[in-house]
């Protein structure tokens, strides 16, 4: 294999440049899908995939899609990778913008090192894969058809303006969402390279996670009735107080997980009582139930335990918001990722991911393959979000090193 390397400083420097398109002075990035700087920082990704020659498409679905061409390709399908540049609210630099920018890195060291390829390339940027109108994968799921018209119509943050509604400013509508969708025999792979957003490859000292798969995430809110009354003359034995009914739960859930399988997870993260007074006793709790696990078996025996507790007392109601079960990734994709990695000269290892990835839209349809590098702390979402240019280089050096394995295969 001809061994080509990317160049760090410039990634770095692509990732610095992006990042400051939405901050804020205390170092968080705000770019929420399809808001103002969200559109800014497209029209910049689309002025550097036109400097290298790409030929940029924004579909339907607010994607950017930049393909850069083979001077003789050998097939008409092409290699797709991608990751997403919008961000939470006041979130980092390098969740989804890292993916996008390796893979503009890898185009631009193969134009410079003039590497004649057999297929094209693409370099994508789903639009709202952070689910800023409480629909996440948007871009990338309405790319492989997997996205209902009724769910964008649904779709909205708490007064903010609907997808749809900031769609049709950007000039777009509802039909043009819907010829986003691509077949996937148009692919011939697709890679997402993103940091871990967890403690793990930092822990293990490893500059590289290659992943097998991408859990599933069952989610249910719980609802426990009591009764209201006044805090200072309701005795203690006269109280039916929804709180304490349902406290207990609090600490089963992580028991049950941990029986079950130690690598599942189990959260309560929101917990809302009614009315809602220092002075009253609480009539109603409600509380989000989530689990994660790559496993569904693992996930069904929780959910199993949490309803046949509930069912054992009376004024509690389990309704499920969403069960979505694991994806694997493809095994030759995998395969590839880590003599990708061995090429490089780094150790890793093989880990599922706990957060939902544009990955996912596309493992059930087209081989797709997934690489972590670490970030500190393991903590993303936040303006703390941070990683090295060094660990940047080393993902970006493996992704470049998987398109050069799959020429060669050809
Ligand atoms: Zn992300």
């Amino acid at each position: 294999m001809q061994q080509i390397k990317v160049c760090d400083d410039r990634l770095w420097n692509d990732l610095m440049t992006l990042g400051n398109i939405g901050a804020n002075e205390k170092g968080g990035v705000t770019r929420t899908a399809l808001s103002d700087d969200d559109q800014k920082a497209r029209l910049w990704l689309i002025k550097q995939m036109t400097m290298l020659d790409m030929d940029v498409n924004v579909d339907g679905a607010m994607n950017v899609i930049g393909r850069f061409k083979a001077q003789s390709p050998t097939t008409d399908k092409v290699l797709a990778i991608g990751s997403h540049i919008d961000t939470v609210p006041n979130g980092g630099k390098f969740d989804g913008a890292y993916g996008v920018l390796a893979g503009l890195e890898c185009i631009r060291t193969l134009k410079q090192q003039h590497v004649s390829l057999p297929f094209d390339i693409e370099v994508i940027s789903f639009c709202d894969e952070e689910a800023a109108h409480n629909a996440g994968t948007v871009g990338s799921r309405a790319m492989m058809g997997k996205l209902q018209p009724e769910e964008l119509e649904k779709a909205k943050t708490a007064g903010a303006r609907p997808f749809l509604d900031h769609l049709k400013a950007l000039g777009k509508s509802l039909e043009d969402v819907e010829l986003s969708v691509r077949n996937p025999d148009e692919f011939i792979c697709f890679m997402e390279a993103h940091i871990e957003q967890g403690k793990i490859l930092e822990s293990e000292m490893l500059p590289i996670g290659v992943v097998t798969a991408i859990v599933g995430v069952y989610r249910y809110i719980v609802t426990v009735k009591g009764e209201a009354a006044h805090a200072g003359t309701t005795p203690m034995n006269m109280r039916r107080d929804a709180l304490v009914e349902a406290a207990p739960i609090f600490t089963l859930l992580p028991e049950w997980t941990n029986e079950q399988n130690p690598e599942m997870v189990g959260t309560i993260g929101q917990v809302t009582l009614l009315p809602g007074a220092s002075n009253v006793v609480p009539k109603e709790c409600r509380f989000f139930v989530e689990l994660r696990s790559q496993h569904p078996k693992d996930m069904k025996a929780v959910r199993e335990r949490l309803i046949e507790y509930a069912g054992q007392r009376k004024d509690w109601c389990v309704e499920t918001i969403y069960e979505k079960d694991s994806v694997l990734l493809d095994d030759s994709m995998i395969a590839l990722f880590r003599k990708a990695t061995e090429k490089a000269n780094l150790p890793y290892m093989l880990m599922p991911s706990g957060a939902g990835h544009d990955a996912q839209s596309f493992a059930p349809s087209i081989p797709t393959g997934m690489i972590f590098i670490p970030c500190e702390q393991g903590i993303s979402h936040n303006p703390k979000e941070s990683i090295s240019k060094e660990s940047a280089g080393q993902g970006c050096q493996v992704l470049l090193n998987n398109i050069l394995l799959l020429a060669e295969s050809r």
